[in-house]
């Protein structure tokens, strides 16, 4: 046999997770059978061990020490806290969890070249885990002035919404770093999210003062002109909690996010209790207040347009899941 032992995922990479126990030793894991096997379905913050099948970064996890194996065996994953959920990339209508157990999300965006759409949807991702939200923006320094970096981080400002934080960073500005870094206090975990490219690995070694994460500019390319990094690591970093960067994810499909999308619309949340009815869609019901708002030029039509958009997307993916629970019930 051997002994049990708690510890926490934090790395992931293409080998085994990497676990460290509170006293800090460092475990590389291989899951027990039968929780890779189990078939019990989705996972969801607050269930018991098991369900989601594999541990992702951040899950705290009972782990045996086994006194013939050069490797841990990960029997149990703790329930979590919180959860970064995305819909599977593939085809398929089921959930894939991102992270697990951490306190805030950073989204990060370069300033110069945002794209409103994705930074909709990586608000409702972000606003669906119930963690503190910022918005970063990243290379002010390419701006071509103060009034164009002004004005990009108010329109951000806007769609994050008052709840939302939006910090705008250089790599050349030490103290736009330093207002980061105060974001992570000690002993709270941060997920920092964005497309490849927009300086997440950069603002990590900013952080720590040294080179912890290889940046664009020498991370090997695949022949798809990939960066080829898909490692996710928590680092520490002096002075604040700890980062977890998220690379390699491409696509946010929405999965649970109902509540992610009334966080990050709060505006339309608070407009949509004055429509009629209480399950409006503000399509084509009578008394919407919604489409009278937009009419009137209170919401942003764009902004409505995403809403729906997003809407329907979770919705979709409800009916894919009840199907598929109704065919795995024959
Ligand atoms: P990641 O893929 O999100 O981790 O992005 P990287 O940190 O690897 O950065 C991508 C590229 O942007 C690299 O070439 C960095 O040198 C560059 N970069 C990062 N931060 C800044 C910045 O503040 N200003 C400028 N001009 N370039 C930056
Ligand atoms: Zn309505």
């Amino acid at each position: 046999m051997g002994v049990r032992v708690e510890g926490e995922v934090v790395k992931l990479d293409r080998g085994f997770p990497l676990v460290r126990t509170a006293d800090g030793r460092q475990f590389r894991s291989e899951h027990a059978t039968n929780l890779v096997k189990s078939t019990k379905g989705t996972a969801s913050v607050g269930t018991e061990a098991g369900e989601s099948g594999r541990a992702v970064i951040g899950d705290r996890v009972q782990l045996l020490l086994p006194n013939d194996h050069d490797k841990a065996i990960i029997e149990r994953i703790l329930p979590r806290t919180r959860e970064l959920v995305r819909k599977d990339p593939t085809e398929r209508a089921v959930p894939q969890v991102l992270a697990a157990n951490f306190d805030r999300v950073i989204i990060a965006q370069a300033l110069g070249e945002v794209n409103m759409r994705r930074l909709e949807r990586e608000l409702v991702l972000a606003c669906e885990t119930g963690a503190a939200v910022t918005v970063v923006l990243t290379k002010a320094d390419l701006a071509e002035s103060e009034q164009e970096v002004a004005s990009i981080r108010s329109q951000v400002q806007a769609l994050a919404g008052p709840d939302t934080e939006t910090l705008v960073i250089s790599a050349d500005a030490p103290a736009s770093v330093e207002a980061v870094r105060e974001l992570l206090a000690e002993g709270t975990t941060t997920v920092l999210v964005g497309r490849s490219g927009v300086g997440k690995s950069s603002l990590i070694n900013l952080l720590c003062g040294e080179d912890v994460q290889e940046t664009g500019d020498v991370r090997a390319v695949d022949g798809k002109g990939r960066h080829t990094t898909v490692s996710r690591e928590m680092v520490p970093v002096p002075g604040g909690g700890r980062v977890v960067d998220m690379p390699g994810v491409r696509g946010l499909g929405l999965w649970e996010a109902d509540a992610g999308i009334e966080a990050a619309f709060s505006d339309i949340a608070v407009i949509a209790e004055g429509c009629r009815f209480r399950d409006c869609k503000h399509e084509k019901e009578p008394g919407c207040a919604v489409r009278a708002a937009v009419e009137a030029g209170e919401v942003d039509p764009a902004r409505f347009a995403s809403y729906r958009g997003l809407k329907a997307e979770t919705s979709k993916m409800k009916e894919r899941r009840e199907q598929a629970r109704w065919r795995r019930k024959r």
